[in-house]
């Protein structure tokens, strides 16, 4: 059964088409980082009107370059939570459109749940991870670590008590006089600086648990930046404080996830997704902890940690396989914890 995926939850405009056993026929994103980037941060309203002009083309491209048809479509699935209502009300109601066109179910799609099925794609790990194995979720909304027990069924280890870690990189960023969005230019920054330079906070480090903190750290930047009394940092002090800073985030998350994993000996596996799995410095650090650990790290291609609507319609592919597709008058959730997803299933 072919599955057409829609992605419309915050700034990317996505639509993809996979075959019923997860081969990739077509994958379209469209980002909206320049109709943001003169805001320094997404504006939900602008953000919805952009999905509305431009995912119908682009699901009809989507489906062109696969080949197929809507009346050939096995079901359509669209995340309908958690993100920006305006976004979602956009990508459901145009995959409900389809739904009733083509005569075929409408899938609702925790946003949450496709970045966590990802790891199952087939062809992106040596062999497709079996259940239970980790996420460690970390994007410019979401800080997590979950348990990956089953399809619709997670338990949360952790969150963040403040920012989110992609959060954290972009309001240091913008300290340091970065353009948005500031993860990938403060990392290229680092590069240039000596991460023992400034000994910066690093919350919650050595205590039990998997909850994250990033405001200390941030705050701690923010005095740092101030104490130097120009309005311009000079650039090889600026990246000293770009490389303390990501050395600290590093050490948070490397603490974090061997927590997660004495409290989860079962997991064999690791997933990362999100935004700032794309740093590597974070990804080596990460697989370096799970090879010590006897752990496999799952590192999808950027493309695939980042959103996108392969995973959304990955997580159709599942659910159709598990009879779990949703009816008409199924809502958009700004606010829709993994955790829920169970209890939904019962429903
Ligand atoms: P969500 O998916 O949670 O709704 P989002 O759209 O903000 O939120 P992503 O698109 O997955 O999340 O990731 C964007 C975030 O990743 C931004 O905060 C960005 O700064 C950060 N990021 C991207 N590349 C890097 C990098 N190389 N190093 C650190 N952070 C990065
Ligand atoms: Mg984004
Ligand atoms: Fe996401």
């Amino acid at each position: 059964q072919i599955v057409l995926g829609i992605e419309s939850s915050c700034d990317e405009t996505a639509a993809a088409v996979l075959a019923a056993d997860g081969r990739i026929l077509s994958e379209l994103v469209l980002s909206q980082i320049a109709d943001h980037a003169p805001w320094g941060g997404v504006v939900p309203e602008i953000a919805a009107r952009a999905h509305l002009a431009a995912l119908p083309e682009l699901a009809r491209e989507a489906l062109r370059q696969a080949g197929v048809g809507y009346a050939n479509l096995g079901a359509i699935a669209a995340t309908a939570g958690p993100g920006l209502i305006g976004g979602l009300l956009v990508g459901t109601g145009f995959a409900k459109g389809a739904a009733i066109a083509a005569g075929r179910p409408y899938i609702a799609i925790n946003h949450l749940e496709a970045h966590a099925l990802t790891a199952r794609l087939p062809g992106l790990s040596a062999a497709q991870p079996q259940f239970p194995y980790l996420l460690l979720l970390l994007s410019g909304g979401h800080s997590q670590c979950v348990v990956v027990e089953g399809v619709g069924r997670y338990h949360k280890l952790g969150t963040t008590l403040d920012d989110a870690v992609g959060e954290a990189f972009d309001k240091t960023a913008k300290l340091l006089g970065l353009p948005y969005p500031g993860g990938p230019a403060l990392e290229a920054l680092a590069r240039e600086g000596d991460a023992h330079a400034y000994p910066l906070p690093r919350p919650l480090l050595h205590r039990p648990g998997c909850d994250f903190s990033f405001s200390g750290l941030k705050t701690a930047v923010a005095q740092l930046a101030a104490a130097q009394g120009t309005t311009a940092l000079p650039r090889p002090l600026a990246a000293n404080i770009a490389a303390s800073f990501q050395a600290a985030v590093t050490d948070i998350l490397a603490d974090r996830l061997a927590n997660a994993f004495a409290r989860r000996p079962d997991v064999s596996a690791v997933i990362i997704a999100g935004g700032v799995a794309a740093n590597t410095a974070i990804r080596t650090r990460l697989d370096t902890l799970c090879a010590a650990q006897g752990k496999t790290l799952i590192a999808p291609p950027l493309r695939l940690c980042t959103d996108n609507a392969v995973m959304v319609a990955w997580a159709g592919v599942e659910r159709l396989r598990a009879g779990l597709t949703d009816p008409l008058t199924a809502p958009c959730k700004p606010r829709w914890p993994l955790e829920d997803l169970a209890r939904d299933m019962v429903r």
